[in-house]
């Protein structure tokens, strides 16, 4: 795989994180893990107008390489969530509306629907810090070790998965049960699926999104 091929499936994600409306304007970011590198979406340029060599290509330790444009300001909570967890090679970072929202009541999403599967048994929060910072990978990847999405406290979303297509799909399916949660909340107690319900949803879901060869493949 060379960075323009993998350049050109961030694009792909990114033109589709913005059609799905899980981010708005530059928010957001995306990157994949090759081998010892890592390749991410650069800072504060507009979805639309990104190009293959404007994705920025940095070391495992989240150093820019000085290929691409400037990355975005977020690469320290990757390279840190790609360390954690070495089974992950790709990452998506959004700030979709129903996520947000759970995030700024420092809610979890407990399993009210058997999408939650594609995270885990649930989906986390991560307590706030400021964006960009050290202190946010460090809260961001105390409480990623068994889940493949998280809630940033008053910020966003941040998914993972062993392709490209898990992560990005992860973030879609999150998004949907966090809206189904709030609004199932604001009418009533919605019910949870219990242990071995969520636990059966875990397995099936993981051999569906993660058993991919390739990093894009549906
Ligand atoms: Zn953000």
């Amino acid at each position: 795989m060379n960075k323009k091929h993998i350049s050109e499936q961030i694009i792909k994600y990114c033109l589709k994180m913005e059609k799905d409306g899980l981010t708005s304007g530059t928010g957001g970011n995306i990157s994949v893990k090759n081998e010892n590198r890592i390749y991410i979406t650069p800072s504060g340029i507009d979805y639309s107008e990104l190009i293959p060599e404007y994705i920025s290509e940095l070391d495992e330790d989240g150093n820019f390489l000085g290929i691409g444009k400037r990355p975005s300001s977020e690469r320290e909570f990757h390279s840190k969530i790609y360390k954690t967890r070495p089974d992950v090679k790709s990452i998506v970072h959004t700030h979709s509306t129903y996520a947000c929202v759970l995030g700024c009541l420092k809610k979890e999403l407990p399993p009210v629907h058997y999408l939650v599967a594609s995270a885990g048994k649930k989906v986390p929060v991560a307590g706030y810090a400021g964006f960009g910072t050290k202190e946010l990978a460090d809260e961001i990847c105390s409480v990623i070790s068994d889940s493949n999405a998280v809630f940033m406290a008053n910020h966003g979303l941040v998914s993972v998965g062993k392709t490209l297509y898990q992560a990005y799909s992860t973030a879609l399916y999150i998004e949907f049960v966090s809206k189904v949660y709030v609004i199932s909340l604001s009418c009533g107690k919605p019910f949870e699926l219990d242990e071995n319900e969520i636990a059966d949803a875990v397995e099936r879901i993981d051999s569906y999104l993660g058993s991919k060869k390739n990093l894009w493949d549906k």
